[in-house]
């Protein structure tokens, strides 16, 4: 082959499949042979155009495949060979900027954001992973997978599986004995009720719409002690019933709906952390209750991703105990596909509501 896809957003809701040369690949640089690309509700707000972009992007930003080509270099930078299968998740960054030296790189001005940020217009144009290929920049940070993973594990947990455990115990603190409630009982709900399980949470709680019933059954399935039908019941009295008045330690709220917000914050105890991480776009507001979280010393955490610590605890929990994280994935579509794909993850089409979508090259 000389050439190689890649779905590429040319402009808001223009997704076109491209054709590239495949590129020689520089001593510091590699070529992946794409396996699968996560699709997430990220990648719904890039294509209807609510996060600027520097078009012409390839999406995907969820990368699992296996190293085809390794300059001499990029051996000794990656730890890796010709043939591993491998995630690439996030950018080393530039190393000398305030956010690097910080260590967060993931802000890092000048670090190659496959997926997102970095655009396609120049060679070797493969910086996004719903594509046949990619090209694998010296910044870029890739982690071995276990033969025990599959490549659906794999891809999860480079993606909404370490989110889970980021966003749930790392930044949320959930603990032995705790009460977490999780508003939105998607992709990344799953893997939070997942995560906050394993951390030892006492219960855990799971609120959507109505329109989600079959996502919270799911949510049952991987561990919630119980789910809240938030068009039918009031979040905060179903909260406040389950725990006997004593609400929650920890809200993570991964419903991207601004409407949720004031739950979130109310079904909360005193002193308990809100971590928000579901992105609404387009840059709403919301109005708050600023008393509610000064009286009750709310931590609040936004949180936008996972670091490599949790990406690393995630492959290595997940492959020891081989929980079936791949029982997420309800749709596996072609790269011809893609846009289809994204528009049912926004729940544009009907009858077709994907729970974790992938796309298979
Ligand atoms: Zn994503
Ligand atoms: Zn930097």
């Amino acid at each position: 082959m000389t050439t190689a896809r890649a779905a590429t957003l040319v402009g808001p809701e223009r997704l076109e499949i491209r054709e590239y040369p495949i590129p020689e690949v520089a001593p510091d640089g590699a070529l992946m042979r794409i396996g699968l690309g996560g699709v997430c509700g990220t990648d719904v707000k890039y294509y209807r155009g609510r996060i600027d972009m520097p078009y012409p992007v390839i999406l995907g930003h969820e990368i699992f495949g296996r190293i085809e080509r390794l300059g001499s270099e990029a051996a000794r930078i990656h730890g890796v060979a010709e043939g591993d299968r491998v995630v690439l998740k996030g950018s080393r960054g530039c190393g000398h900027c305030r956010d690097c030296r910080a260590g967060a790189p993931r802000f890092c001005p000048r670090r190659t954001a496959y997926g997102s940020r970095t655009s396609a217009a120049d060679p070797p144009h493969l910086f996004g992973g719903l594509a046949d290929y990619l090209y694998v920049n010296p910044d870029a940070m890739l982690f071995k997978v276990g033969d025990g993973l599959s490549d659906e594990a794999a891809v999860l947990c480079g993606s909404v599986m370490a989110n889970g455990y980021q966003w749930a115990v790392l930044h949320g603190g959930a603990t032995f004995g705790d009460t977490v409630l999780i508003q939105g009982p998607g992709q990344q709900g799953l893997a939070c009720t997942w995560a906050a399980r394993c951390a030892g949470a006492a219960r855990v709680l799971v609120s959507g719409a109505a329109a989600d019933a079959d996502r919270l059954a799911l949510c049952r399935a991987w561990g919630a002690d119980a789910v809240i039908d938030a068009d039918a019941d009031d979040v905060v009295e179903a909260v406040a019933d389950f725990t006997g008045g004593a609400m929650a330690d920890v809200v993570v709220d991964v419903s991207g709906s601004p409407d949720a917000l004031a739950s979130s914050v109310a079904a909360l105890r005193r002193r308990g952390t809100l971590v928000l991480a579901g992105l609404t776009g387009g840059g709403r507001r919301v109005p708050v209750e600023i008393d509610a979280l000064v009286w009750n010393e709310i931590r609040l955490q936004g949180a936008f991703t996972a670091g490599s610590t949790a990406l690393e605890a995630t492959m290595a929990l997940v492959e020891a105990t081989g929980f079936d994280v791949a029982s997420m994935v309800s749709h596996t579509f072609g790269l011809d596909d893609t846009e289809l794909c994204i528009r049912a993850v926004g729940g544009e089409i009907d009858g077709m509501y994907p729970v974790k979508a992938v796309i298979r090259p």
